[in-house]
Formats: C-alpha cells, sequence, structure tokens
C-alpha cells in the first residue's frame, strides 16, 4: 500500500494492478486480490490520580511532540482490555488488571503513517488509581508525561481528534 496518488502493487502478486474498488477495497486486476483498508481497533486510558489525567507526550509521528492519551492497537486475538493492559505495561510499565479499567465510550480516528491514512475505532476506559505510580517511559515512543489539571488542559495540545473527543466528553 502506497499514497493514493503512487501506483499500488498487490501484495499477492506484485502487479501494479491494483485499484480503488469502492470506499475501503482495492482490487488486483491480474489475479483478483481484493484487500480491505477495515479500520483497526485501538484502546485508550484515561487514567486519573488526585484530580488530575496523565497524558503522555508522542516521541514519534504522527503528531511528534503532541499530547496523547496512554494506549494503542489491538493485536490479533487480543481484547480491548487485553491491549490496554499490555501497552499501559509497555509505554509506561504500569501493571494494571482487566477489571480496573472500566469502559466508556469509543470515538473514530485517522492516523496518517508514513504517508497512509489509516482509520481506526478508538475504545477508550478509565482507571482511577489510589496511589501515585511511578512510571517509566518506553522512550522510544514516549518522550515525556504530564498530570494535567483538567482545569488548564487545552484541547490543542493533543494529537488526536478521539482524544479530543473522549476528554471534552470524560470532562463535560
Ligand atoms: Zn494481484
Amino acid at each position: 500500500m502506497k499514497k493514493a496518488t503512487d501506483t499500488l502493487y498487490c501484495v499477492k502478486c506484485g502487479s501494479d494492478s491494483l485499484v480503488k474498488d469502492g470506499e475501503k477495497a482495492y482490487r488486483c486486476g491480474h489475479c483478483g486480490f481484493t484487500y480491505f483498508h477495515n479500520a483497526a481497533a485501538a484502546s485508550g486510558a484515561i487514567i486519573v490520580f488526585n484530580g488530575k489525567i496523565l497524558l503522555l507526550e508522542r516521541a514519534l509521528e504522527p503528531s511528534k511532540g503532541k499530547l496523547d492519551i496512554p494506549g494503542g492497537f489491538v493485536d490479533y486475538h487480543e481484547s480491548n482490555e487485553q491491549a490496554l493492559s499490555r501497552e499501559l505495561y509497555e509505554e509506561l510499565q504500569l501493571s494494571v488488571s482487566d477489571s480496573d479499567l472500566s469502559y466508556l465510550f469509543s470515538y473514530p480516528n485517522e492516523y496518517l503513517y508514513k504517508d497512509v491514512r489509516y482509520y481506526t475505532v478508538d475504545s477508550f476506559f478509565e482507571l482511577i488509581l489510589k496511589a501515585e505510580p511511578t512510571l517509566i517511559l518506553q522512550q522510544s515512543e514516549v518522550s515525556n508525561f504530564y498530570w494535567v489539571d483538567p482545569k488548564t488542559l487545552n484541547l490543542d495540545d493533543l494529537a488526536f481528534d478521539s482524544c479530543k473527543r473522549a476528554l471534552t466528553s470524560y470532562l463535560g
């Protein structure tokens, strides 16, 4: 897959006959292979301690330097909760169990990565902490973390629409 203006090559037969077929499908005119660019699942945690919300500064594109809600993409065979527990451990070395996570809502998002636009559906969970955690950042992905007072939160500092909508709903 490459950006829409480039030639698209079939991942099955390698020919340059891949053409868009409807909103999210690409069909190979040579071998008939059809690739569906479906929405991917992702999970995020609104982590609250002492009235403040944990936000991460992104170390990578897209939106490097902007703030993000902890979380990430769901892998094969994972639930949203399992993916989120895994991501929180990978990104922050924060250990949580699935039962600590309370589902809130989901919002769609678009994620431009290396010139390909991915569509996601981001499920958000609330995680209330009773003690301040010791966080060890995965520095390849996260450059800093902040406990943000909702009163001083500027939504323009956030990387993604889904996160802005989630925090607006949560704080509204
Ligand atoms: Zn093909």
